[in-house]
């Protein structure tokens, strides 16, 4: 099986997985159904997928308690389809790791705008630049072409959101970015949502990297306008 195209759909209601899946195989994918959490843990960690597509409710674990497990592996781009359309149940999901949503009932059409979106952020992304950068005194290094994070030596846990919008201020560090500006340049145009979601990106951001994140010194808070970054380079 081709991994590297490989999705897998996590959802209990047949009607709704069988005709994701088709859609998904037009446009090329090999496709994975699990209809419920055990079989999609098992199948996650078996073909490791390209992306993956949780609903939020099934018959015997939730869809936050996968994402939590997977993220706990891995950076695998994930929508969540939800049929709660409460933002707080929203920002809840990005909160444990998901990179983004749709609330049902929705189209196949827009879904498969979003996988594509997701996608190509994510090859874009993969990119190498040519070195490692170290900000305050070894702290933080930024490691682009293992596609990596690492705090005191350690990689942090990113999801491809939470990368792209560290890469994106720290590519520009004297930029003062809107969120607005930020949701562009990170997730790209056809971005649909609230502005609040990249507070909730920073949010985790700060929790991963941040010594202590009620006083951050990489993502800081410009009062009334946005963020920007923070760090010190010493030697590239
Ligand atoms: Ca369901």
């Amino acid at each position: 099986m081709g991994k590297a195209k490989t999705i897998l759909i996590v959802e209990d209601e047949v009607k709704i997985a069988e005709v994701v899946k088709s859609y998904l195989e037009k446009a090329g994918y090999e496709v994975l159904i699990a209809y419920n959490g055990k079989d999609a843990l098992f199948l996650f960690e078996k073909h490791n997928p390209l992306l993956i597509i949780l609903d939020l409710m099934l018959p015997d674990m939730t869809g936050e308690d996968i994402c939590r497990a997977i993220r706990k592996k891995s950076r695998v781009p994930i929508i969540m389809l939800t049929a709660r359309i409460e933002e707080e149940n929203i920002l809840k999901g990005l909160e444990i790791g998901a990179d983004d949503y749709m609330t049902k009932p929705f189209s196949p059409r827009q879904l498969m705008a979003r996988v594509e979106a997701i996608l190509r952020r994510v090859s874009q992304d993969a990119i190498p630049l040519a070195r490692e950068i170290a900000f305050n005194n070894n702290e933080l290094v930024i490691d682009s072409m293992r596609h990596e994070i690492r705090k005191d030596g350690k990689p942090v846990a990113l999801t491809p959101n939470e990368y792209n919008i560290i890469m994106n201020l720290v590519k520009y560090p004297t930029k003062v970015f809107t969120r607005e500006e930020l949701i562009r340049f990170a997730f790209g145009d056809d971005f649909e949502g609230y502005d609040r979601v990249i507070d909730t990106h920073i949010k985790n951001i700060r929790q991963k990297i941040e010594a202590d994140h009620k006083a951050p010194r990489y993502i800081l808070t410009v009062h009334g306008v946005g963020y920007k970054f923070g760090g010190e380079t010493g030697e590239i």
